[in-house]
């Protein structure tokens, strides 16, 4: 890419920051400084690179979508990181909330149920951008991933219906998940665990695609 499109997207991702974070309310400071940083221009459909600091979802092939900044940033900032997490993320998709994790925390597993999804993420996460830190499964999220269990975080970018509850068992004591949960009407919701006892908040609405299966 030229120097002149690095520089276009370095001010969209400037304005991005404090016309769609900022704004807002987003407040932690290690989720402002990693989003305006990591590359979304190379997360989105070849078509929509011109679009990609765009304030809503965009596709990102195969049906699926890569989520609106203001709610990656959300989701991420509700998960209040300090750095030395292991978290499981559910439903790769482009990779784009896999990478901003990556930069924040210390690892990484996620799973993503296309096979294609899941190679162009893993291809572009670690060959092009370099990231160590993150493993990739291909598969149904919904059962977890028991070999690297227990979590300190789980977030989930895919919507289900009723949130499989067994997931609860791969979750750490004192530790935290955010899920978006529903059909046409979700609410995010976080669930944390506290002396092995699930305590539900229900945070804001939004609209993700469904989790399959
Ligand atoms: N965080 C992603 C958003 C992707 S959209 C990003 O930043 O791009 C949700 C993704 O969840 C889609 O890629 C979809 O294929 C995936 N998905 C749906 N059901 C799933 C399941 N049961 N297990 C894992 N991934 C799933």
């Amino acid at each position: 890419m030229s120097e002149n499109f690095k520089d276009i997207f370095s001010e969209l991702r400037r304005k991005m920051i404090s016309e769609q974070l900022i704004s807002r309310g987003i407040e932690d400071k290690r989720v402002l400084e990693v989003m305006g940083k990591v590359p979304r221009e190379e997360f989105v459909a070849p078509g929509e690179r011109a679009r990609s600091y765009f304030d809503g979802p965009l596709p990102i092939g195969n049906g699926q979508t890569i989520s609106q900044p203001y709610i990656v940033a959300y989701m991420t900032e509700m998960l209040e990181l300090t750095g030395s997490e292991n978290i499981l993320e559910l439903g790769t998709g482009s990779g784009y909330q896999t990478a901003v994790l990556a930069e924040i925390a210390e690892e990484i597993s996620t799973i993503e149920f296309i096979p294609d999804l899941a190679d162009r993420s893993e291809k572009l996460l670690t060959k092009k951008l370099g990231y160590t830190n993150i493993r990739f499964k291909t598969g149904n999220g919904a059962e977890g991933w028991s070999e690297y269990a227990p979590f300190k975080r789980i977030i989930v970018t895919a919507a289900p219906e009723k949130f499989p509850e067994s997931l609860f068992d791969q979750l750490e004591d004192g530790g935290m998940i955010i899920a978006p949960v529903g059909g046409f009407y979700q609410n995010l919701i976080r669930y944390k665990k506290i002396n092995d006892e699930i305590i539900q908040t229900g945070l804001i609405a939004v609209s993700f695609v469904p989790l399959i299966v």
